[in-house]
């Protein structure tokens, strides 16, 4: 199997998974994922404090359904887990349609899905189903049941932490709470851990730490739990929605110019032709608690199609039929070239910066072995050895000079061999 095929295939396998922001659907999904990276687990207690909300009560769910007169289960969950609003308060009896009907919930707009909806915060009990199923449901008597447990227990989330040479580090996340939709987020979710296992292999400069846990608030319980470990975050980026071909979609951090904004932009504009690079909004996944004032870490959102835009959003057509293997592989691309860029990127010094260094006597304009040097190796050359002052990244001389960083990064590494950068900090290479 390529690499698409199998993000894909672990991506099918946690999609039946009926989770929520707390309960054994996520506890399932991490055992999913930790057969492939050594995922730690946490469980975190019913009311504990997290800033200004509180863990909530543990949901369970074991069966629901609606059943005509004739016994017949018009509404199961066991046929999709979106049938039920998520959260939902347990509830057993009979009812005329007439007092059913307040607990449907159904989008007319597009009568043949079958809605998401959650009530995490407000106890109530409901079920989703299609609009045009809604409206054949004959007047009569229907046995209502939800079987579910809604009791003090634990919010539970998944972290691994992949060592590199620093204790400066990249966080990457994904939101672990929704149930049967594949693209938002079981594509999050497979995409990073294919990505954190190869990154567990690799010599890393960076220290990576990925957060699986469930939306809002599970990265807030983080936060409150973590807020000591924040200044190690250099970089950060929250994954959902990758496995469909829309897109690219970037959204900045708060900050605007962090360096992984900078790093994704130059990525994406030279890998798309049109990609969706969007300022920071106080709306969408959980980039708004990274970036909320108390912590504006520079941490941005990566998606394909960009959320709420797309007509499967929150509906059961977001589906595995919806993502593909080669959409997910190229997404998992996408982001690793980011990484890469990042983990390349210094501040170089130039050990020659009085007037410009003599390249032709070095062999640096005119490359033994006959061949030439295109102008912009050329013009490469020359940006970097006039930008080299401690205070420009490879990444700024890349965007003042327009040209690609894996060429800013080959010429830096001709002038250091050359005896004429040093790292910022560092010391001559070969000098
Ligand atoms: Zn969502």
């Amino acid at each position: 199997m390529d690499l698409g095929e199998r993000i894909f295939a672990l991506a099918e396998e946690i999609f039946p998974i009926c989770r929520s922001i707390t309960g054994d659907g996520v506890r399932e999904t991490l055992r999913c994922l930790k057969r492939y990276i050594d995922l730690q687990v946490r469980e975190v207690p019913t009311g504990t404090k997290v800033f200004d909300w509180t863990v909530p009560k543990e949901w369970n769910i074991r069966d629901a359904f609606v059943k005509n007169t004739q016994g017949e289960r018009i509404i199961d969950i066991g046929s999709s887990n979106l049938h039920v609003l998520n959260y939902s308060t347990p509830i057993h009896g009979e009812m005329p349609l007439s007092d059913l009907k307040p607990h449907l919930f159904t989008l007319p707009e597009q009568p043949d899905l079958i809605p998401y909806r959650t009530s995490y915060y407000r106890e109530a009990w409901g079920f989703c189903l299609s609009h045009n199923q809604l409206l054949q449901l004959p007047e009569g008597t229907y046995e209502v049941c939800i079987d579910s447990s809604l009791e003090d227990g634990h919010l539970t989330y998944g972290e691994f932490l992949c060592p590199g040479a620093s204790e400066d580090e990249i966080l990457l996340t994904a939101h672990v709470c929704h149930p049967s939709l594949a693209n938002d987020n079981c594509s999050g979710l497979a995409t990073l851990t294919y990505l954190a296992r190869h990154l567990s292999a690799k010599n890393t400069r960076y220290t990576y730490r990925f957060l699986f846990a469930p939306g809002t608030i599970g990265a807030i319980t983080w936060l409150a739990r973590n807020e000591h470990k924040v200044g190690h975050i250099k970089h950060g980026l929250v994954v959902s929605c990758v496995g469909d071909g829309g897109g690219p979609t970037y959204k900045k951090s708060r900050r605007g110019d962090a360096p992984i904004d900078r790093a994704f932009c130059h990525v994406l504009r030279r890998i798309a032709t049109t990609p969706n690079i969007l300022d920071f909004s106080p709306y969408g996944y959980d980039e708004r608690q990274f970036c909320s004032p108390g912590f504006d870490l520079p941490v941005g959102l990566f998606q394909r199609s960009q959320f709420g835009r797309f007509q499967e959003y929150h509906t059961s057509a977001d589906d595995l039929a919806f993502i593909r293997p080669q959409h997910l592989a190229s997404s998992y691309r996408m982001i690793a070239a980011v990484l890469h860029m990042l983990e390349r990127d210094y501040r170089p010094v130039s050990a020659n910066p009085k007037c410009e260094p003599q390249l032709g006597r070095r062999g640096l304009y005119e490359p033994v072995g006959g061949q030439t040097h295109t102008p912009d190796y050329t013009m490469a050359l020359l940006w970097v050895a006039n930008l080299a002052d401690g205070r420009h990244s490879l990444l700024d001389m890349a965007e003042r000079a327009d040209l690609p960083f894996d060429l800013i990064v080959e010429v830096a590494q001709a002038l250091r061999t050359k005896g004429l950068l040093t790292e910022c900090g560092g010391r001559i290479i070969n000098g």
